[in-house]
């Protein structure tokens, strides 16, 4: 019997593995192999850590979690979970805690164009915080035709080189166009065949346009459905809903990371950093809920 069981250890597993290893709690923490950022060749935007490549940081985070002997790791896929606090991994072994803290993060479904997966976390991006700086000076295009993308195309041409928005077919508002054309930006409204190295768009007529990068559409799912098992109270967009405390509508059930979100937030603050702050979060909220169990304390 563990005092936490902690499913995922990405940035945010590992550092509510931290805070809970740091004050003496037994922790058990699972996890599956890769995380999210697996395909990228770097974290970028991790004060301190800013250029380290995904599998190096997480080497440092388990060094890290080394020196506290209450904390085990173990590799392997949780496969099913029973009123909360037993947990099935690989199809057979069974764990016991006294609480369970859900880090498992999401994953990327890739609806298109064709090609866009072998690209995908080394050209082909989602986020301008996490590979925009990349692309200074250098040609990207945009793909796309919501309002979103329109807005990303524009942030964009504030420091790349040469922004191209292409809508796949789509038409596209007029007065977005003529503010993209304003701002240097070229659209491109033909049907995507498919996109190739480095950041090509191939149109089924027309000619090809050789980019560097390209930002494309990603539609992030829950990795895991543990949290849909356990009954916990979800968001329509997938995200496991979470108080200020990581606490999610099952009683002992924590979550953090990119998996989670609160309501006043519209999306996961989808980040390396932000998700190891939730599980610092995490971590704690589930020390003192443990504390009021250990001395029969009266909650405040
Ligand atoms: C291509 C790409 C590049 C990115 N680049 C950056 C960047 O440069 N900077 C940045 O700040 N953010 C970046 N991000 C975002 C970043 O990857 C996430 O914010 C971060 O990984 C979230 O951490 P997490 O701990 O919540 O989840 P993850 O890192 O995804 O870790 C979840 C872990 O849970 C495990 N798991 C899931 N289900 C189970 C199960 N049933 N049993 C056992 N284990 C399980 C998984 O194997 C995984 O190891 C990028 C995202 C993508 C898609």
């Amino acid at each position: 019997m563990y005092d936490v069981a902690i499913v995922g250890a990405g940035p945010a597993g590992m550092a509510a593995a931290l805070t809970l290893g740091r004050t003496h709690r037994s922790v058990l923490l699972l996890d599956a192999g890769e995380g999210r950022n697996a395909p990228a060749e770097a974290v970028h935007n991790f004060l301190t850590r800013d250029g380290t490549p995904p599998a190096r940081l997480r080497e440092l985070g388990r060094e890290d979690l080394s020196a506290y002997p209450t904390v085990e790791f173990r590799r392997g896929l949780v496969t099913g979970v029973e009123g909360a606090f037993r947990l099935t991994v690989d199809g057979g072994g069974e764990v016991r805690a006294r609480r369970l803290l859900l880090a498992t993060g999401l994953a990327d479904e890739l609806p298109g164009p064709r090609g866009v997966e072998r690209l995908w976390g080394r050209s082909a991006f989602h986020c301008p915080y996490c590979h925009g700086y990349e692309c200074t000076g250098r040609s990207v295009a945009v793909l796309g035709s919501t309002p979103a993308r329109v807005r990303l195309a524009l942030q964009l041409s504030r420091f790349a080189g040469d922004v191209a928005l292409c809508t796949g077919g789509e038409p596209l508002d007029p007065a977005a166009r003529a503010k993209l054309e304003a701002h240097g930006v070229t659209v491109r409204c033909e049907a995507i065949a498919r996109v190739e190295a480095p950041g090509d768009v191939v149109f089924d007529s027309g000619p090809a346009l050789a980019r560097d990068a390209l930002f494309v559409v990603n539609v992030p799912r829950q990795r895991s459905d543990l949290a849909a098992r356990l009954g916990c109270a979800m968001f329509a967009d997938g995200c496991v809903e979470v108080d200020e405390f990581a606490r999610t509508s099952v009683p002992g059930v924590y979550a953090a990371g990119d998996m989670a979100r609160r309501a006043t937030v519209p999306m996961p603050l989808a980040a390396v950093i932000a998700a190891a702050a939730s599980g610092t979060v995490a971590g704690a909220v589930a020390d003192q809920d443990l504390l009021d169990d250990d001395f029969d304390l009266a909650r405040s």
